[in-house]
């Protein structure tokens, strides 16, 4: 199952993937935690994202779709993945389907968390006072300046990304408002739909193989059958029956007329 998980930050696409990988066995690929992984770790990458991702910016579209690309070659993500991050605009959108595209992969569908802007602040402020709490390191971005910048690149940049994926009908959306229990139930449900959908396509594109199979082997029996009808004739010609062989080539049969006047010409002969 290959999945994308829409919505501003704060609307729980992290929470929601992380049951969703536990669920499913399938890994949850945050491009934020790789991100601030390369970032911790000095990379050239993620020296080139620190300081846009601490002011809230994106960071170019180049480098998240080459970390992704590279990603989703691993094994683990052999079976599927959740995509949580990624992509945030369109051209990232278009760059995965080229990806998908040439290993002969598809998406299941592209879920969007729906969320008042409003909540969004207090969920941050709550995850920093969570993070706080437990003594872990408040992101770098999680402040009030940072995320009104997040939430406005979220309005211009991804946004757009709801009429990508409901023209190409894989958008699917529940409201992110309602509990986290909640909002699981209706992505498991929504999930049970898209893969008694895709069963459904795959045994339509499955009777459909097996119908021009069909047609094929109809067809080439036909075909033979002509083949064999035609040689059939052919021996049936070479063979002719004795009243035809009798008859000089080129003569019609003779009618039940003609055959009469003949016996009256011999009788009035002999
Ligand atoms: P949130 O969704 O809470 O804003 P993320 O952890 O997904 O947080 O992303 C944190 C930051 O990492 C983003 O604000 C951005 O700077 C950078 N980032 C993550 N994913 C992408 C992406 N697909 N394209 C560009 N930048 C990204």
């Amino acid at each position: 199952m290959r999945l994308i998980l829409l919505g501003p930050p704060g609307c729980g696409k992290g929470t929601q993937s992380q049951r969703l990988t536990e669920k499913y066995g399938i890994p949850q690929l945050s491009t934020g935690d790789m991100l601030r992984a390369a970032v911790k770790a000095q990379t050239p990458v993620g020296q080139k994202a620190g300081g846009l991702m601490a002011r809230g910016e994106l960071v170019p579209d180049d480098v998240v779709v080459a970390i992704v690309a590279e990603r989703i070659e691993q094994p683990d993500a052999k079976n599927g993945f959740i995509l949580d991050g990624f992509p945030r605009t369109v051209p990232q959108a278009e760059a995965l389907d080229r990806m998908l595209a040439d290993k002969g992969m598809k998406l299941d569908a592209a879920i969007e968390l729906k969320v008042d802007e409003g909540i969004l602040h207090q969920r941050i402020a709550k995850r920093v006072a969570d993070m706080q709490a437990r003594g872990d390191t408040i992101r770098a971005d999680d402040n009030p300046e940072a995320l009104e910048k997040r939430v406005h690149a979220y309005r211009l940049q991804t946004a757009p990304l709801v009429s990508y994926y409901s023209n190409n009908g894989l958008l699917r959306s529940t409201d992110g408002m309602a509990s986290i229990d909640e909002v699981s139930g209706a992505i498991d449900r929504i999930l049970g739909k898209a893969r008694q959908a895709s069963a459904a396509a795959s045994r339509q594109r499955k009777s459909a193989k097996v119908s021009v199979r069909a047609r094929k082997a109809r067809a080439g029996k036909a075909a033979k059958a002509r083949k064999t009808g035609s040689k059939a004739k052919a021996a049936t010609r070479k063979r002719p029956a004795k009243a035809a062989a009798r008859r000089a080539p080129g003569r019609r049969k003779a009618t039940a007329k003609t055959r009469r006047k003949r016996i009256n010409k011999a009788g009035r002969r002999g």
